[in-house]
């Protein structure tokens, strides 16, 4: 029996390579729902290859483009089209691969109609994570990490009551070696030329600053359910050891492979087996040359520890430092303001910020826009200033 998917996002980074694997795992998925934000063309494509019987994109305009187009399939349009897509009855697995905070309300009705899912949207987490995790226990849902660093963990997470730390590892990003000078004149460009992973803007603007590394610790809090204090982040560049968990008896396993973004892909997908896929190449100790390890740079990274301090604060704390840290990265990527303002703006939100305790879904995304309403009003200090 071919395993019902439905893929969020699978017009991005993450949703096309979810489709280049699961291409080489024959007879394995059948596409049952795709959706896509507004890259038409490429969703159109995708529809004709892989015949899904629903699909949802951002707009009722290009929706019913698509319904003129494939006028035997259903097709849907906004959040509640993804929600919809969640909700249908046949899907057994949805990978949640759209960015930023689209993903949480359709994560949170696939939990509620018990699909497991494959999630590769660490924002659902970062805003939602006790509220996500213990739906997901409650309705017996798996949640299997796509991201690489948590899908090492969870490779090599066996005995969690033994457990010192878990080593979260991050390749430093492009201005690993650069002067906070050079970071204060960073243009769009040198921002979004990452030196080992191939992945969106908004998650490579991260891997910039290292947010991405604080969104992770904070992810991992979550998934795994250790406390902050037994989360570390440790520096390697070449990005051969995804992550690794340490135990009490001083053993450390860590898992390794090539920087592809396919293997943890498809180990969500196919857990607990593991199959022969896409990548026929693997990591070779003897060519790898020297792997390289170094504690992170809180002074000239302070998003990381910025992310640190929201987790252990908790509350809604985290719903503010991701939606002010979003807003200033897309306000970044439109060339409004400089690199180091994200931080900036970021940090200006996160200390003014008032925050709500044991806060529901709807509260959280009530909490979510209230902060960007007010990052955007900074972000136009910023600009004038
Ligand atoms: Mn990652």
């Amino acid at each position: 029996m071919k395993k019902k998917i439905a893929i969020l996002g699978s017009t991005g980074s993450i949703g096309t390579q979810a489709l280049e694997v699961i291409d080489k795992l024959n007879d394995r998925f059948e596409i049952t729902a795709l959706s896509a934000g507004s890259n038409v063309n490429l969703i159109a494509k995708q529809i004709e290859k892989y015949q899904p019987k629903i699909i949802s994109v951002k707009t009722k305009f290009d929706s019913d483009v698509l319904k003129d187009r494939f006028p035997h399939i259903k097709c849907l349009y906004g959040e509640e089209g993804l929600i919809e897509i969640c909700k249908t009855e046949e899907i057994e697995m949805v990978l949640v691969a759209v960015s930023g905070k689209t993903g949480l309300k359709p994560t949170f009705e696939a939990i509620k109609s018990k699909k497991d899912i494959a999630l590769a949207n660490k924002e659902t987490l970062v805003m939602a994570g006790d509220i996500i995790m213990k739906s997901a226990k409650d309705n017996n849902v798996k949640i299997l990490p796509v991201d690489s660093e948590h899908s090492a963990i969870f490779q090599c997470l066996n005995n969690r009551t033994q457990v010192k730390h878990l080593i979260i590892t991050s390749s430093g990003g492009p201005f690993r070696t650069s002067t906070k000078e050079e970071m204060e004149n960073a243009d769009l460009r040198s921002a979004l030329s990452h030196p080992r992973w191939n992945m969106g803007k908004k998650i490579t603007v991260d891997s910039a600053t290292l947010m991405n590394k604080g969104l992770e610790v904070i992810e991992a809090h979550h998934l795994f359910n250790f406390d902050y204090d037994k989360i570390k982040v440790t520096i390697h560049p070449q990005s051969y050891v995804h992550s690794a968990v340490e135990y009490i008896d001083g053993s450390i396993i860590a898992q390794i492979g090539i920087p592809s973004m396919h293997i943890p892909i498809q180990y969500a997908l196919t857990y607990p087996d593991r199959t022969e896929g896409i990548e026929t190449e693997s990591f070779d100790f003897t060519k790898a040359g020297k792997l390289e390890f170094f504690e992170p740079d809180l002074e000239k990274f302070p998003s990381l520890k910025l992310a640190f301090e929201a987790g252990e604060k908790g509350g809604t704390y985290t719903v503010c430092l991701n939606a002010a840290n979003e807003e200033a990265v897309f306000a970044f990527l439109e060339n409004k303001i400089k690199f180091l303002d994200i931080y900036n703006i970021t940090k200006e939100m996160f200390d003014n910020y008032k925050p709500v305790f044991n806060a529901d879904i709807d509260s959280i995304i009530e909490e979510d826009e209230k902060v960007r309403v007010k990052t955007k009003e900074l972000i136009e200090k910023y600009k004038r200033g």
